[in-house]
């Protein structure tokens, strides 16, 4: 067992944590970032990211994640592969204990553990994740231009995927277990004014079809749980929207969480209900999921961080 000590602990090695790390490092506050069983995040399961500002031709998820760490330690980021099995957020320093039997004691602390997206848990569904099924309209809906879709879920992101999705795909299929939709009034009004969406109700995905060289989705077979009757669509992309839940476990009983257990943070702040621990990235913003974003929330938390310590030296 080791016992580390630093003014900045970052939790998390996705865009949150690494941008976090690269702004305390350059501070000069000698971050130790402590990355997680997910090396990357959540874009290390994509291929082409488009919309990451800097690359010109699309750039996959590994390599986008390994250029952040490297840059992260080129800084002087302290990166150590381990992960926090328990906070103490109740007195400072600020502890955590990982699985490697280490001891972490933070002046500050920045959360950055992200969120996992839910899925439905078939073996097709798995197989064929990158290579046609997708959690991200946003991100990989500009592939399936003129291209037929699908959309799994009820409630408000479903909806809204399948209304996004429908400007550039031939046609959008939602697929909802029920025959009554989760999201709100307007949006349900926006789906049933669009001719390119269509709804099954009732409906089950039961497995995600596909061709195996090279892995690519063409069709859904699905189970209409009234009449028990199956059917296969054909579709070239599946986005699953059926919520997501933020890595918050650890954090359940020192700070303040939202009713979907995401970070509670000050309006246009990293700030968490505790002096001194702060929250970026996906797992404090349920709204505006993007890499991007969850950089740009990993430099303010930074900013945040330094300007504390500096008024509780
Ligand atoms: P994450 O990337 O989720 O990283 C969380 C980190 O926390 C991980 O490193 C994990 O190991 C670590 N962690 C968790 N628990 C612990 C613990 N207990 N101890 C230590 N570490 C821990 N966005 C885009 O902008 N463009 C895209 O094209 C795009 N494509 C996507 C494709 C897919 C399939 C998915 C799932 C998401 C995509 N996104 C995309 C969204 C983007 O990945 C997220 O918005 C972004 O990764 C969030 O960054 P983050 O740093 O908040 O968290
Ligand atoms: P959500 O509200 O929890 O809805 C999840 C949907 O997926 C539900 O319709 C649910 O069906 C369905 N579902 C869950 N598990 C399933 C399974 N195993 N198989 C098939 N279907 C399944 O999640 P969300 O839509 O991601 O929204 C999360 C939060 O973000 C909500 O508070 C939402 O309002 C908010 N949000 C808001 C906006 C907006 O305001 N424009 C946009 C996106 C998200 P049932 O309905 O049968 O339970």
């Amino acid at each position: 067992m080791a016992e580390y000590k630093t003014k900045v602990l970052i939790i998390g090695s996705g865009p949150a944590g690494y941008t976090a790390g690269i702004y305390a490092a350059r501070a000069g506050l000698k971050p130790i970032l402590v990355s997680g069983q997910q090396i990357g995040g959540q874009l290390t399961m994509t291929n082409d990211i488009e919309n990451f500002p800097g690359f010109e031709t699309p750039v996959s998820g590994l390599e986008l994640m390994e250029r952040m760490r490297n840059q992260a330690l080129n800084v002087g980021v302290q990166i150590i592969d381990d992960m926090i099995t328990e906070v103490d957020f109740k007195h400072k320093p600020f502890e955590c204990n990982s699985e490697n039997n280490n001891l972490y004691c933070g002046e500050s602390v920045i959360i950055a553990t992200g969120a996992s997206a839910r899925w439905l848990g078939l073996e097709s569904e798995t197989k064929f994740r990158g290579f046609g099924v997708s959690a991200c309209a946003t991100c990989d809906g500009f592939f399936y231009r003129n291209r037929d879709v699908a959309v799994i879920g009820g409630g408000n992101t479903a909806v809204d995927e399948a209304i996004y999705l429908s400007s550039f795909a031939h046609s959008v299929t939602l697929i909802h277990r029920r025959d009554s939709l989760r999201a709100d009034q307007k949006l349900q009004e926006r789906l049933q004014e669009n001719p390119k969406i269509h709804v099954e109700w009732n409906s089950v995905v039961e497995e995600v079809i596909g061709t195996e060289n090279p892995l690519s989705v063409n069709g859904l077979k699905i189970k209409n749980v009234k009449s028990d009757k199956s059917k296969i669509i054909k579709v070239d992309g599946i986005f699953i929207a059926i919520g997501h839940h933020p890595n918050t476990e650890l954090f359940k009983n020192q700070l303040e969480l939202d009713n979907d257990g995401y970070i509670i943070t000050k309006a246009g702040s990293c700030q968490t209900n505790i002096d001194g621990i702060f929250a970026a990235g996906d797992v404090q913003n349920p709204k505006f999921r993007q890499a991007v974003v969850a950089a740009g929330s990993g430099c303010i938390a930074a900013l945040e961080a330094e300007r504390y310590l500096t008024e509780n030296k």
